[in-house]
């Protein structure tokens, strides 16, 4: 099967936070329509920088970035969600003094379509959210955050949803939720770019993955292939595979 057209195409990217000194030397990736894409590496490879890089929040000193026919450099992170794009960060990423209602109603304001109407499919979406609308974020467990975090995002009607390490500091099955969830999301036709350090666990939900480290890529290809190469199980995804021969 023909591969379908890329959406987010990131090509020869050099990027950090201050200019001369950069993260990535040259990163290249893309997700394509509908596409779960998961990059992994190593602490510090350059994972996060490539996602911020993406959402407009790094110093790019060339390369490029491009969502369909548009490139994003130089756009204002806030601009991103008019262009169909979604960005969930490691931390920080719902507000903690707010009910989820209004996390909800504040990440809803700039949607596209009617927000009450919008904040309604969340709560069908994700019916623990929908149990726990009156809650404070700060009150919710961290997997409920991550929900939080998620159909924040969703609640925009975003054509592609950036996260980084949706599952740090999740019990394996809280983990196991929020993945399935992006599985979920992806079949809504919302294309994902995941960042992740559990890295067994996402590939098991990708697509396709790519691996950076220092910056650079160092391979790519389908997530099963990935799961399975035996070099990269002992490098990168912490020894054998349990139950492989
Ligand atoms: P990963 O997400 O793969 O663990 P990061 O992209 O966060 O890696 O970090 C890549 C490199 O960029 C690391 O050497 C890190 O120290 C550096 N770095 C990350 N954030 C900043 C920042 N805000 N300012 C300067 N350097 C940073
Ligand atoms: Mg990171």
């Amino acid at each position: 099967m023909p591969e379908a057209t890329p959406f987010l195409e990131v090509a020869d990217l050099v990027a950090g936070y201050r200019r001369g000194l950069p993260i990535l030397h040259g990163v290249s990736m893309h997700v394509s329509s509908g596409e779960i894409v998961t990059v992994i590496g190593p602490n510090g490879a350059g994972k996060s920088t490539l996602i911020k890089a993406v959402a407009g929040l790094v110093i790019v000193e060339s390369g490029s970035i491009t969502l369909g026919e548009r490139s994003l450099l130089g756009t204002a992170p806030d601009r991103l969600g008019a262009f169909g794009l979604s960005y969930v960060p490691q931390t920080a990423n719902i507000f903690t003094t707010l009910s989820v209602s209004q996390n909800l109603a504040l990440a809803a304001r700039r949607c596209r379509s009617e927000p009450e109407a919008r904040i309604a499919a969340m709560f069908d979406l994700f019916p623990a959210l929908a149990e726990r609308r009156a809650v404070r974020g700060g009150g919710l467990s961290g997997g409920q955050r991550q929900v939080l975090a998620i159909a924040m995002a969703l609640v925009a009607e975003p054509e592609i949803i950036l996260m980084d390490e949706p599952t740090a500091g999740l019990s394996p099955k809280a983990s196991q939720d929020v993945l399935d969830l992006v599985r979920k999301i992806a079949g809504e036709g919302v294309s994902v770019l995941l960042v992740e350090q559990n890295a067994r666990m996402a590939l098991g939900v990708s697509d396709r993955a790519y691996i950076l480290a220092d910056g650079q890529n160092q391979m790519d290809g389908p997530a099963g292939d990935i799961l399975d190469d035996p070099a990269v199980g002992e490098i990168y995804l912490g020894g054998r595979r349990k139950g492989a021969a």
